[in-house]
């Protein structure tokens, strides 16, 4: 048996989970029932050993937190996740790494419904290609675009966790035990939103998922919808560990610190009260941080009113942070 068809061994599940693959792992190509009346969503996001992932991270973590960047792409253009593939690079057959990248894998794909339908593997530095594939009723998937003045911003959950813990994971601060591992949790255990993202369909007016830190992405968004935005640093939704840490963090890991996975949509002011409705019953909490205005560009209001400079924009992919 040659090593690759022991690497099958940990991805080829006998048990297919949704009905609506025809032939998934063991043909040419996957071949998948697409229903009518839907939009077939595709995303793929690739994660790098010691670039986007610390070397220190658990196998069943990497394996989780692969599948769930994707994922949070069909969850902020409110797509249900249906299948993905995986291209694995591993530098060479470590069976306990394989065996624990495999459950965090399969425990994701198997609670967000998602199948493994094909994939390829080769030997490399250890890198995590996944292409995730869902469905949306047509017209009804969300963009960027569609931000309106006056419309209020939102996000889900909290911001500037991951940041933290990656600081942490890197040795750079230091903290009590329990919000250690709570923050470097928020790193290598991000949870896609896709129920919200299913409840935002014809109610949010845009959305995006935040990978890259809220000012990045959120002007991503403002620049897609022509709009700018007004955002209130008191209105940012910190947890209790990074309010432990505010004192060092200051406010750049909220707005500039990446791999938080939350969403961040917008909601014209009509239909707040049925946002209510999806925010009494959401997995997560819902923040409103600010509104949509004319004026282009992204103004951040400091706590005692005056215009707050953030240090930087946005996280970057290519610098080596671990
Ligand atoms: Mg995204």
């Amino acid at each position: 048996m040659d090593e690759f068809t022991l690497i099958s061994r940990y991805f080829d599940r006998p048990d297919r989970q949704r009905g609506d693959v025809v032939t998934g792992i063991g043909d040419d190509a996957a071949l998948c029932q697409t229903p009518a009346g839907m939009s077939l969503v595709v995303t793929t996001d690739m994660l790098v050993e010691g670039v986007h992932f610390p070397v220190t991270t658990a196998a069943e973590a990497v394996g989780h937190k692969a599948l769930a960047v994707n994922l949070s792409d069909l969850a902020a253009m409110g797509a249900e996740a249906t299948w993905f593939t995986l291209a694995l690079a591993v530098p060479e057959v470590d069976e306990a790494w394989l065996e624990g990248f495999s459950r965090g894998l399969f425990a994701l794909a198997d609670r967000s419904g998602c199948e493994l339908v094909g994939g390829d593997t080769v030997r490399g530095p250890r890198t995590v290609a996944i292409q995730a594939m869902g469905l949306v009723p047509e017209g009804q998937g969300l963009r960027r675009a569609g931000a309106a003045v006056g419309d209020r911003i939102y996000v889900s959950g909290t911001l500037g966790d991951a940041a933290l813990g990656l600081s942490i994971a890197r040795g750079e601060i230091e903290v009590e035990a329990e919000d250690a591992q709570y923050l470097r949790g928020r790193l290598d255990r991000p949870q896609p939103r896709l129920e919200l993202g299913r409840a935002l369909r014809g109610l949010a007016s845009a959305a995006i998922d935040v990978s890259d830190g809220l000012v990045a992405d959120l002007g991503h968004l403002l620049n897609a919808s022509g709009v700018g935005a007004r955002v209130r640093l008191q209105q940012l939704p910190l947890s209790s560990a990074y309010r432990a840490l505010q004192g060092r963090a200051g406010w750049d890991a909220a707005l500039s610190g990446g791999d938080d996975y939350e969403l961040c949509f917008t909601v014209a002011e009509e239909r707040i009260a049925q946002l209510e409705s999806v925010a009494a019953t959401a997995a997560c909490e819902l923040h409103c941080i600010g509104d949509i205005v004319s004026e282009p560009g992204l103004h951040i209001e400091d706590v005692d009113g005056s215009e707050y400079r953030a240090a930087s924009s946005g996280h970057d992919h290519f610098r080596n942070h671990s």
